[in-house]
């Protein structure tokens, strides 16, 4: 058992290191899964930022093309309108002066094809040599940066100015940078455009673009090559598309976000959009703070779960464990956890230890005749003692029902041990207080004890103890048997009895007695009781008292009842054949024949196969068969009484029979048992034993009962008897039991026959 327990132990402990390994695994799993799925997140990120950059700097492309194509529309119509009304001279500069305010623009002036510059302030442009005058002259539309003293950073735009197909000289608008930069709209802190052309010149840009740029001059910048690293396709996807993006590295390590898109219609230019890493890292971060967020969220709702199937699972393992190991009723520790834990302790070996079982006499019967909450709280009571009895290193437990079981240190004699044991049940059966469970009733205890010869299998040991217990089933006072050879050299013994009861009821061996009962008032014989007896070839002549109760466990007792039965018919029969006035003759019953179906009619085979009428057997039911059964009792009783023979109730007043119980049954005679008249012995009259005979004397009378004393050994108890109304006795007083020859004489002479 115990070697069972620990491999139970270490397989336990093996299950739960696997398990824990198994969850380690796959949190690790779990983990690296989320720290790849989240690297894959970031970069999908990234890339969102690179297309929202992209798609944002090919819409200000747009924009910006479409203030180009306005500005270049609006120069056209006003160089038609000034070569059709004044040419291009002098005359053109005052209506160039009012076309600049009407058309916002900064500065307006028209250059002829001898390249005489004529404005509205009278001045010659300032910085003729970047910008690409004899393009415009040949009959291209310009625009270029141009930044001068006066009229400082701006764009300037020129269209050739045409008198029907001849050019005949060049329109130029400068519009400051301030008004050009409200198309390059970027949200503040977000990144800057500029405008450049294919040869990297700047057409526009931004104030704030060098901060982007780390201090460097976008010269520089555009210059620097290989330090910096934008994608391989970069320059293809600028070719295919038009646009494109990278991520660039600057010197000092930054990540700077590089976006360009042609300008549509102006194939020279691009719009370049520059944003810092920290823009994208910020808006990554937002993003990646929300999937925290939501994994975090997840996680406490994953981790709730798992705690609280965690709690079931461990609250149904202390479910399985309560079941299994604690007794439900007293809370002790049941019969499977007991015998682990006593084998444990006895495999240690540390000290020496008894075994102590016990039980409660005839408990069924406290259960049946108070009830079975009573039967309970006498149980919880028990418990509740033995809990407080045992010390620190002893055990004890509720095996089953009514028994008990202790696992003591026993370093002492056998004697204290004993003293030790008694004094538990002294205080289990101590009054309590009024209404307190014990004083309903009193207990007592059967109990067995084996002294532990060192290591020794708990099963061997439970056996050697229950077998002492078992010892003391009949006694009435707490007994406390200590196992030794003897005991099981006769248990052996009766395992022999019971294995040759079959022979020996074949062989005649088994003999009927009888014991005359006498008329109270007459004392003469008015009938007996037939009482088996076995002569055994070795052991001699052995007393029911030794063998009833073993054929009473293996059910062969039947037997012996019908045996005694056709005895007693045999006799009945012979005395009518021979003219013997029959008397009633009793047979004992035991309560092993309530479990029979088909008793009455075997018993009813026997007296009619001797033609006996049924009014001469009477059928003795011991008292304690009364107690369970109940209704299959009332049926059996039904069926003994119908069939016409007589019922009497045995030992009435040795067990726990309630007066109640016999106004329910159809009891022909009540059978004092001798307990009664133990307090009848002396010649007083008002003793307490006395009165309580003459009032069930007088009760069963009032029940219509006959009412017999049995075991009446004195003058004494048979003068009360007399005067006690009682109708019949049985006892040593007038004859012992006596075999049937005997009896036969005996009854014929005090019939005078
Ligand atoms: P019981 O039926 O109560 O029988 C009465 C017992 O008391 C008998 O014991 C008898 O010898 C004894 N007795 C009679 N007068 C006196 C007396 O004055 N003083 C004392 N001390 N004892 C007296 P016995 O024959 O040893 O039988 C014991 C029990 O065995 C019986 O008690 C009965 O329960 C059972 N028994 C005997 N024969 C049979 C049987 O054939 N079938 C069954 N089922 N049980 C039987
Ligand atoms: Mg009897
Ligand atoms: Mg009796």
């Amino acid at each position: 058992m115990s070697r069972d327990y620990k491999t139970d132990k270490k397989a336990n402990r093996k299950r739960h290191t696997t398990g824990l390994l198994l969850l380690c695994l796959l949190f690790i799993i779990v983990g690296v899964g989320i720290m790849f799925g989240l690297d894959n997140t970031r970069k999908g990120l990234v890339e969102d930022c690179e297309n929202a950059l992209l798609w944002e700097v090919q819409l200000t492309a747009r924009e910006v093309s479409d203030d180009i194509e306005n500005r270049f529309v609006a120069l056209e119509t006003i160089q038609e309108m000034i070569v059709q009304t004044c040419g291009i001279g002098p005359e053109a500069m005052k209506t160039l002066a009012a076309t600049k305010i009407r058309y916002g623009m900064d500065y307006l002036a028209m250059i002829d094809t001898e390249y005489t510059y004529y404005d509205n302030e009278g001045d010659i442009i300032p910085d003729t040599q970047t910008v690409n005058i004899e393009a415009a002259m040949a009959g291209k539309r310009v625009v270029a940066r141009s930044v001068d003293e006066v009229s400082g950073d701006g764009v300037v735009f020129m269209v050739p100015c045409k008198d029907g197909e001849e050019i005949v000289g060049v329109l130029a608008a400068k519009t400051s940078r301030e008004k050009l930069l409200d198309k390059l709209s970027v949200k503040p802190q977000e990144g800057t455009d500029l405008v450049v052309d294919t040869y990297g010149n700047v057409v526009l840009m931004a104030d704030d673009f060098g901060n982007y740029l780390e201090g460097m001059s976008w010269d520089e910048f555009s210059q620097k090559g290989d330090s910096w690293k934008p994608k391989k396709e970069f320059d293809e996807e600028m070719q295919l598309k038009g646009c494109a993006v990278a991520a660039a590295m600057s010197k000092a390590g930054k990540e700077i976000y590089f976006a360009a898109a042609k300008v549509d219609g102006y194939e020279d230019f691009f719009v370049v959009r520059l944003t810092s890493s920290e823009v994208v890292e910020k808006e990554i971060r937002q993003s990646m703070d929300r999937i925290y967020f939501l994994m975090v969220i997840m996680a406490i709702s994953i981790g709730g779960v798992v705690a609280s199937a965690l709690v079931v699972c461990v609250r149904n393992r202390v479910e399985i464990y309560n079941t299994a190991y604690v007794d439900q009723l007293t809370g002790l520790p049941s019969k499977a956890k007991h015998k682990m834990d006593a084998q444990e302790l006895i495999n240690k070996n540390e000290d020496k230890y008894a075994y102590v079982t016990f039980d409660v006499d005839n408990f069924k019967y406290v259960n049946e005749m108070f009830g079975y909450e009573y039967g309970n709280k006498v149980l919880n009571h028990i418990a509740k003692n033995i809990r407080e009895f045992v010390k620190n290193g002893e055990l004890c437990a509720r095996i089953a029902s009514d028994n008990f079981a202790m696992l003591l240190i026993d370093e002492g004699t056998q004697k204290e041990l004993e003293t030790r044991i008694y004094d538990l049940f002294k205080k289990i059966t101590e009054p309590g207080k009024p209404g307190e469970v014990l004083n309903i009733c009193s207990l007592n205890f059967s109990c067995g004890v084996y002294r532990i010869d060192g290591k020794q299998d708990i099963n061997v040991v439970r056996a050697n103890a229950n077998l002492a217990r078992t010892e003391n089933k009949k006694s009435v006072i707490d007994e406390i048997i200590f196992y030794d050879e003897k005991l099981k050299a006769r248990r052996v013994e009766e395992k022999e009895l019971e294995y040759e009861a079959e022979g020996a009821l074949i062989n005649g061996d088994f003999l009927v007695y009888f014991q005359p009962k006498y008329d109270v008032e007459t004392e003469k014989i008015i009938g007996a009781e037939a009482l088996v007896r076995w002569l055994h070839p070795v052991k001699g002549m052995l007393s029911p008292a030794l063998f009833v109760p073993l054929f009473e466990g293996n059910g062969f007792i039947t037997e012996i009842d019908l045996y005694v039965l056709d005895r007693v018919c045999e006799l009945i029969e012979s005395w009518i054949k021979n003219g013997v006035p029959p008397i009633c003759i009793s047979v004992n019953l035991s309560r092993i024949h309530l479990y029979e179906r088909d008793l009455v009619k075997r018993l009813s085979e026997v007296v009619s196969r001797h033609n006996v009428p049924p009014e001469y057997i009477e059928f003795e039911l011991t008292e304690s068969a009364f107690y369970e059964e109940t209704e299959n009792l009332l049926r059996i009783m039904a069926e003994i009484k119908a069939s016409g023979f007589r019922l009497s109730m045995d030992d009435f007043g040795s067990g726990y029979s309630s007066l109640n119980l016999l106004r329910r049954l159809p009891v022909d005679v009540l059978k004092l048992d001798k307990v009664f008249l133990e307090d009848c012995e002396e010649g007083e009259d008002e003793t307490r034993g006395k009165r309580i005979v003459t009032h069930v004397i007088s009760m069963a009378k009032d029940l219509k009962m006959e009412v017999l004393a049995e075991g009446v050994e004195t003058s004494n108890q048979k003068e009360f008897l007399q005067n006690a109304k009682c109708d019949m006795i049985q006892g040593y007083y007038y004859a012992r039991p006596m075999p049937i020859n005997e009896f036969e004489l005996l009854y014929k002479s005090d019939k005078s026959l």
